[in-house]
């Protein structure tokens, strides 16, 4: 069993736990600061009943709980009240010393490890020769310029450790791209997966978060362009034809992780051009768009609504750029065919605005022309899955309603 520090941000937390097991970049679980171990515990089945992630979905700060047992909260608001603006500078000076090792080490093995070893050009050269491949990429729009630009190949006998099941599988293997061309991983894309579940995998092991910028830019710009996954990124760089100062990012799955954060902690505007289903309540009510934008902050983030994934909307001839000019200028513009998912985001931003700034109430319900009955009920939906009775929610705040 592999156990890791403490993440920083639940520094306070220090010698009150034991057993931290990092599960991914923002997820950790340890024994619980108030009821500790399982009654069972050993090295190879340790306590994890306590639950710590470093974003919140729904406030995007960290937050922890013991999820099996005693239901101890904890959040950082009550530990930052604790602290002295001495110990913060610390914490700060800790978590950035931190933060570029980790970089250093990410950086340090895309260079001496991946791109040494160079087993990706090998992976190129056989796709050169693999009818099958080539044919694969053609069909979802690679053509072969942009195939030798992104250095795709293909493994013929890939072993894909299955949801189900293990087995061989062709894979393509696309080169995960960072700044000025560092190769920092190799996705694969299973081309017979047992399972939807089993149709990317990656490569290397790296333990970290990658993303990938198709153009190869030398650094992130001042605007970027946020697109799930590699292969729609990809998509965009060569048929959206955006302008050249806007920066293509393809992200790990829906996800902005704290490494990629980081990177855009500069960034002045920050396009989403997210799948439908991104602007969908789910079962608990959190809305994708809504988390993601809560993270990146909403005052530089513009949204792109399409009815369709953006590589497929691309293949049918749907002109991003266009959609990039005049849909982005504000938040939200309403066009009768993206009605739909503009009410969902619409949705979305109100319950943003609200749980971060209660008071823009009256801006909002002018903006959208929203009845306060409306409102109440959109965010009843996004907040519990179900509707408020009007009268009880008439005698609330907005701010109760919402927090
Ligand atoms: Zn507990």
């Amino acid at each position: 069993m592999n156990y890791t520090e403490l993440p920083l941000e639940f520094a306070a937390l220090e010698g009150k736990v034991q057993f931290v097991q990092k599960i991914n970049e923002n997820e950790y679980h340890s024994s619980c600061p108030q009821c500790g171990v399982e009654p069972h515990h050993n090295e190879s089945n340790p306590s994890d009943r306590f639950v710590m992630w470093i974003a919140s979905n729904t406030t995007g700060r960290p937050f922890g709980m013991c999820v099996r047992h005693c239901r101890y909260k904890w959040s950082s608001d009550k530990a930052d009240a604790d602290w002295t603006p001495e110990e913060r500078a610390i914490f700060e000076q800790k978590r950035k010393e931190l933060n570029e090792r980790e970089e250093a080490r990410i950086v340090d093995y895309a260079q001496n490890v991946i791109m040494k070893q160079k087993i990706y050009l090998r992976y190129n050269q056989e796709l050169k020769k693999s009818v099958m491949g080539v044919e694969y990429l053609h069909e979802r729009g690679f053509n072969n310029e942009w195939i030798g630009h992104l250095g795709l190949g293909i493994m013929h006998d890939y072993k894909v450790k299955g949801r189900n099941s293990t087995y061989y599988s062709p894979a393509i293997t696309m080169p995960v791209i960072a700044e000025g061309g560092r190769i920092e991983n190799i996705k694969m894309r299973v081309m017979q997966p047992n399972c939807k579940e089993d149709r990317y995998r990656s490569l290397y092991a790296t333990q970290a978060q990658h993303y990938h910028l198709p153009n190869k830019d030398l650094k992130i710009g001042n605007k970027v362009i946020l697109i799930e996954g590699e292969i729609k990124s990809d998509i965009v760089a060569m048929y959206a034809h955006l302008p050249s100062d806007l920066t293509i990012i393809g992200t790990q799955g829906k996800g902005i992780g704290q490494r990629l954060l980081r990177k855009l902690e500069n960034v002045e505007l920050i396009y989403l051009a997210l799948d439908p289903d991104a602007f969908i309540p789910d079962l608990n009510g959190n809305v994708t768009v809504a988390q993601v934008a809560r993270k990146t902050g909403i005052e530089r983030t513009r949204f792109i609504p399409t009815n369709g994934k953006p590589d497929d909307m691309i293949m049918q001839g749907w002109n991003m750029l266009n959609a990039y000019k005049t849909h982005t200028m504000e938040i939200f513009q309403m066009t009768p065919e993206s009605a739909e998912i503009v009410t969902n985001a619409r949705r979305a931003e109100i319950l943003l605005l609200l749980t971060q700034r209660p008071r823009r109430l009256d801006w909002l319900m002018g903006r959208y022309k929203l009845s306060r009955h409306s409102i109440i009920r959109d965010i009843s939906i996004l907040r519990r899955g179900r509707v408020i009775d009007t009268v009880q929610a008439g005698r609330l705040t907005w701010y109760e309603l919402v927090n």
